[in-house]
Formats: C-alpha cells, sequence, structure tokens
C-alpha cells in the first residue's frame, strides 16, 4: 500500500474540522448552497458529478411551464419554445464552453450527439478507415466508437491510457497516422478525474489531419472549457452532471463554425431542416447549429435547466473551479491521513491542475465501503470499476466541512469493518 501518491498535498492542511470550518466562512459561494434542495440534511452526497442536486427554483419553474405554458399557452407556446436551444445554447458557449453565439445548441443526449456528430466527421474524410477512442473512456463513447467502425467498415484504435493517470499524449501520438479520420475522447476522464490537455491534443490531431470529437460530460460547469481558444473542432456534453439540469436533461453538442456548413449529420430530422414549416418534400439542412437537430425537444427536462444554468452563470465557472480543486486537495489530504494506513491509495492524478473536480480512491473493498457508506454512515459517493471509489465533492453546494466529515465517517465504517458484513453481489446500479 503505498502512500507516496499522497504526499504532494501534505502540508498544506492541518487535517482539524476547525479548518474546514474555517475555509467554509471564507468561502466566497458560499452562498449557493441555499439555493439547492437539501432534503435530507445529514446526508453528504458526492455524487455531483452522477447527477447533480436539485436548484431551489426548479421546481416552480418547471410548474410554471407545465401550468402556463403547456395547460394555458398549449401549442401556442412553441412560439417561444423554438428558440430555447439556442438561447440556452448561447448562455452555455459563453459561460461555460468558451465558444461563441451559434455554436453550441441543446439536442437529444449526449451518447445521440457522439454519434451523429463523429457520423459527421467521418463523412469529411472518406479516404481515412481508422476511428481512435481512448480504451478507457466512458462506456457510451466506447460503444458508439464500435458501432461507427462496423457500420462503416473503419478500424478502431484503441489507446490504452492509465487508468488512473489519465490519457499520456506519447501513446496517442503513436497511433495518429494519415488513416485517422477522427479522435474521441473525454476532457475530465470519467473514473481518475484526469484532465487532458485539449489544446495539445487538438493540435497534434491537425497535424495528424484528424479531427476531434470532445465529451465535456465531467467537466462542463466544473472546470473552464475554452473550446475557441484550444482549437477545438467538435464536443458534446451532459447538463445533469456539474450543470444541475436534472436526471435526462438534453445534451448539448459544439460546432466550430466553419465547419459548420461541411457537416452533415446522419439524423435527417425536421428539426434540423431549412424553413421547417414549409414542410418541403426534401431534407435540406439549415444553415448554422440547427441542422444538428433532429426532432421535437423535451421541453419539461429543458426548462429544468434554465434556473440551473443560472446559477452556474452567477458563481462563473472560474470560482467553480478553484472551490472544486481545493476541495478536491483537501479530500486527498485527508485520506493521506486517514486512510492510507487503512489500504486505500489514490487512484487520480496528484497534481491538482491534472484532474478535474471528482478524485478516486482505490481499495479492494471500494464496493461494499460504497454500500456501507450510504447505507449506515450518510455519505452517497459512487462506487466505479474496479475497485474504486469515487469521490465527487460538487463546488456549488458541498461544503469544506462536507469533505472533513465524509472522509472521517469514511475512516470509522472502514476501521470498524462494518462494510465486511455486506454480501459482495454488485447491485443492477453502481
Ligand atoms: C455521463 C456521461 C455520458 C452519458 O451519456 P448519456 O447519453 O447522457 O447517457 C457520456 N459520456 C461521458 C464521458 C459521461 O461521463
Amino acid at each position: 500500500m503505498t502512500t507516496d501518491a499522497f504526499t504532494s498535498v501534505v502540508g498544506r492542511f492541518d487535517g482539524t474540522r476547525d479548518e474546514a470550518e474555517r475555509y467554509d466562512r471564507a468561502d466566497p459561494l458560499g452562498f449557493l448552497r441555499d439555493r439547492f434542495v437539501h432534503a435530507e440534511p445529514d446526508l453528504i452526497y458526492l455524487d455531483g458529478n452522477s447527477l447533480g442536486r436539485l436548484p431551489a427554483a426548479t421546481a416552480d419553474f418547471v410548474a410554471d411551464v407545465v401550468r402556463d405554458g403547456w395547460g394555458r399557452g398549449l401549442i401556442r407556446s412553441w412560439n417561444d419554445w423554438i428558440d430555447w436551444s439556442g438561447r440556452i445554447g448561447d448562455r452555455l458557449a459563453a459561460h461555460v464552453l468558451g465558444a461563441g453565439p451559434g455554436e453550441v445548441a441543446l439536442s437529444d443526449s449526449t451518447t445521440v450527439n457522439l454519434y451523429k456528430l463523429a457520423w459527421a466527421a467521418l463523412d469529411l474524410a472518406p479516404h481515412r478507415h481508422a476511428l481512435v477512442v481512448d480504451a478507457d473512456d466512458f462506456p457510451t463513447n466506447r460503444y458508439v466508437a464500435q458501432g461507427l467502425a462496423r457500420q462503416r467498415g473503419l478500424s478502431l484504435r484503441l489507446v490504452h491510457s492509465d487508468l488512473d493517470r489519465g490519457m499520456d499524449l506519447e501513446r496517442l501520438r503513436a497511433v495518429l497516422d494519415d488513416e485517422v479520420a477522427l479522435v474521441i475522447l473525454s476532457h475530465v476522464a470519467y473514473r481518475s478525474g484526469a484532465l487532458a490537455d485539449m489544446a495539445a491534443v487538438n493540435a497534434m490531431a491537425r497535424e495528424a489531419g484528424a479531427l476531434v470529437l470532445w465529451d465535456l460530460s465531467h467537466a462542463a460547469g466544473a472546470v473552464p472549457v475554452r473550446l475557441t481558444e484550444d482549437g477545438a473542432d467538435l464536443a458534446v456534453g451532459c447538463t445533469y452532471k456539474y450543470l444541475n439540469g436534472g436526471p435526462g436533461s438534453p445534451a448539448f453538442l459544439y460546432v466550430r463554425r466553419p465547419l459548420q456548413r461541411r457537416l452533415r449529420q446522419p439524423v435527417q430530422g425536421w428539426f434540423g431542416q431549412r424553413d421547417q414549416f414549409a414542410m418541403a418534400a426534401d431534407f435540406d439542412p439549415v444553415e448554422g447549429i440547427d441542422r444538428f437537430l433532429t426532432g421535437t425537444p423535451p421541453m419539461l427536462s429543458t426548462a429544468a435547466l434554465v434556473p440551473a444554468l443560472g446559477l452556474v452563470e452567477e458563481a462563473g465557472v472560474d470560482r467553480l473551479r478553484a472551490k472544486g480543486r481545493l476541495l478536491g486537495e483537501l479530500a486527498v489530504d485527508l485520506a493521506a491521513r486517514w486512510l492510507a494506513s487503512l489500504g486505500f491509495r489514490l487512484a487520480s492524478p496528484e497534481d491538482p491542475d491534472g484532474r478535474g473536480s471528482h478524485i478516486t480512491l482505490w481499495h479492494p473493498e471500494a464496493w461494499r465501503i460504497c454500500r456501507a457508506l450510504a447505507d449506515e454512515a450518510g455519505v452517497v459517493c459512487d462506487y466505479r470499476e474496479p475497485d474504486r471509489l469515487r469521490i465527487g465533492p460538487s463546488p456549488a453546494y458541498t461544503r469544506f466541512t462536507d469533505v472533513w466529515d465524509a472522509l472521517d465517517r469514511t475512516r470509522r465504517l472502514v476501521d470498524s469493518g462494518r462494510h465486511t458484513r455486506l454480501p459482495r453481489e454488485k447491485a443492477r446500479i453502481t
């Protein structure tokens, strides 16, 4: 059991709860906590990177859209709703994604958007026959890549990144050549939290003549994303993680403006059609980002995103990043003090600049510990295969004392051995 991986942060904190309280008092984002629902005040929720908390304003906002928009306005409400995808897309572009107006739209799920943009990008390079994906990327991304490879007769090149440290640029460089049409990559790795160097990857791919399609699901709202500045061409991502849009809220997609007119997506639906309500006989994609839309958007879950996005804008991603980084450093520091001797080790990059807002700890009993924390200690975090406990203290509503208490409860639980009484079988949803 090495404790080496922990050493980099020791010394910054003194490890007392008083200190965590001082950080809370000095927290410029402390005011945000009350803007979220805390239905169980004693529950410590460290899973905001899987499903963000419910903002306090969301229920009424959605209820208004249901009662007034749907109930009273009926079909007439579409005159307003029809623009929401673009309006919210522009707000995401400006405040979260570092992109320009008309470059981001809300649409479908991340999985579907990944497929649409990858397909369109592959059409641009018909003489290239390879698709690159991180062997350790989030499952849906690998499955979509496998499907595309099968459907289009492409070869799939896997980059074997380090489970804990993330993508190694030299390993990526080694698979890039003039056969590669597209690289699919996550900005923040879902398991370890490793942060990929977006500018460097884009430059490397461009040199090889390939496009990169970024998945920003674990990055959006947690770390500053600079799509324009970092030379990104294509991106997709979720809005229900750090953006708190609610379960299944619509995903976003980004296409750099000069590329838009050259791309045609495979799902030719009427929301991507020029002059949609002319009901023309043949598909003719509209100019601009809307050509990547498909069918009627889910307005109730789109509505749920509106108050949530307002909170992220008010906080500012730079401030969220600064706090998220510090919460992660505190978690690593306390884990080093208390948990290393109980068999844990850090399974994330040591350098806080090299990871997003979640950290991961390895332990052979991670599954049972995760279950016992939820069932008996009031701490909700994630289990991730194989043998990892993922801790995502979302900076919008997590206090430093929450992290302190969660790590304290973890050490007590593991020290007592209570988790060993649980069955080893895994649940359907981990
Ligand atoms: C959460 C997540 C997804 C989820 O995609 P859905 O289509 O919303 O289910 C996709 N990619 C990554 C990297 C994720 O973290």
